[in-house]
């Protein structure tokens, strides 16, 4: 029968790369929650509409990307593209944003319908923070700095932060129409995308990666000549929140995203490491959205971790970070009890292993050839010469030490050593 395949740009993680994904959402969220930011479990369906008013109806994300069907009573629904509008909306409607600021966190798989490549898939998973209420540009700099503290703790390959002031929304719209101004008698010399979006998203045409159409961009009218006195004051004071803070950083001035939501603060951190997918974490403010969905009229800032490209980008993949595994052999089958005791004591007593017992008598050689190739860091072995004596046979895996004659405290006592030790 022919067999049935993942649907493409799916995301799985095989058994083997799991305890990466899991230490680095560990890690992340643990951060997280040092400053104070909660979990929010969020839906992964929510109303079209909920991204048509947030994310905007002319835009990449709502217009050709997301995974829209009816729900039996006709309703339109979407698989979430992002998580920004749902977390708010959730926020609203749970009263959160009624009593003072707040700080939140989540994760978990967005969904956009894209062509998938590497660092780009239609199932992709994403941590974020976001933080209602607080006014000012401090709340983006503890935002920037926490994800500096994330990064430089999981030490990441060649990355860098840029930066980006897009103004108050009236900004947007006179820089918009001043650069469509420019544009349009030359539009026969821009890439198509960009000749496309001169209609509907016109400062995503800043973003294209098309060299010719770059240089163009270069004479034209720039975003930062139509910010106002209060967005430039606030830029300032950002950049020497992160100079005091010792973020190192680059201005980049056509750096916009391509989401409706935002204003003034923008910010991508990039890593050379990941091709032309180079951003693996991206956020700002967006001041405006809480009100456009039917909420007080709050400010608002957040930032979205993609965790498939910020895995690309890591210097040092393996994951030895991980738990440490141990195997317990047992060389006849009057022995199942003791192999059973003894791998739970190891299991109540040490947080950081994984104990494994198969109840099975086995050939002893070819089981630790086994257990060696499966990357187990410590074997016990029993035998009735051992239970006679009241020890246990261990040997450290990883190295070519002879094998032990210990007591039960005594293989804890070992095990904590080595783990301690790293
Ligand atoms: P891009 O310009 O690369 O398409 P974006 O502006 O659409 O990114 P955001 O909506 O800001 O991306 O999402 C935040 C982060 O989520 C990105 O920086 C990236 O790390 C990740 N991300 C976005 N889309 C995908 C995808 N299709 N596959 C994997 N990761 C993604
Ligand atoms: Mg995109």
């Amino acid at each position: 029968m022919k067999k049935i395949q993942k649907i493409r740009g799916a995301h799985e993680i095989n058994p083997s790369e799991s305890q990466t994904w899991s230490y680095l959402t560990k890690k992340i969220t643990e951060i997280f929650e040092s400053f104070s930011y909660q979990e929010i479990r969020l839906p992964i369906i929510e109303s079209t509409s909920l991204f048509q008013r947030s994310v905007g109806e002319g835009t990449d994300i709502v217009n050709k990307e997301m995974f829209t069907f009816e729900s039996k009573s006709g309703k339109s629904l979407s698989l979430r593209p992002e998580g920004t509008a749902g977390c708010l909306r959730a926020s609203i409607e749970m009263g959160l944003t009624d009593q003072g600021p707040i700080r939140l966190f989540y994760h978990g798989p967005m969904y956009r319908y894209e062509r998938p490549q590497k660092g780009r898939n239609r199932e992709f998973y994403q941590l974020s923070a976001e933080a209602y209420g607080f006014d000012g540009v401090n709340i983006d700099s503890e935002m920037i700095y926490m994800s500096y503290k994330i990064f430089s703790f999981l030490d990441l390959k060649d990355y860098y932060l840029e930066i980006n002031s897009l103004g108050s929304k009236e900004t947007q719209q006179n820089f918009s129409k001043a650069i469509k101004d420019y544009l349009i008698p030359i539009k026969d010399k821009l890439d198509p995308d960009s000749q496309a979006r001169l209609n509907s998203n016109t400062l995503r045409i800043l973003d294209s990666k098309n060299p010719e159409t770059q240089k163009i961009l270069k004479n034209g009218p720039k975003i930062f000549e139509f910010l106002s006195q209060k967005s430039i004051e606030d830029f300032d004071l950002l950049r020497s929140n992160l100079d005091e803070m010792k973020i190192p950083y680059k201005v980049n001035n056509n750096l916009v995203r391509g989401l409706d939501y935002y204003n003034d603060v923008v910010y991508e951190w990039k890593s050379k490491a990941l091709g032309s997918q180079n951003t693996f974490c991206a956020g700002g403010r967006y001041d405006s959205l809480s009100k456009n969905l039917g909420g007080r009229d709050i400010p608002a800032a957040g930032f979205s971790i993609g965790l498939d490209r910020l895995i690309i980008s890591l210097s040092d993949q393996d994951t030895s970070k991980a738990k440490k595994r141990l195997i317990v052999i047992i060389l006849e089958d009057n022995l199942l009890h003791a192999g059973l005791e003894i791998a739970e004591t190891i299991r109540n007593n040490l947080e950081e292993i994984v104990v494994r017992f198969d109840g099975v008598k086995s050939n002893l050689k070819s089981q630790l050839k086994k257990a060696i190739k499966e990357n187990y860091d410590f074997a016990i072995i029993i035998g009735n010469e051992e239970i006679n004596k009241g020890v246990y046979s261990f040997k450290n895996l990883k190295k070519d030490d002879n094998q032990l004659s210990l007591t039960k405290s005594e293989v804890i006592k070992s095990i904590s050593g080595v783990i301690e030790n790293e």
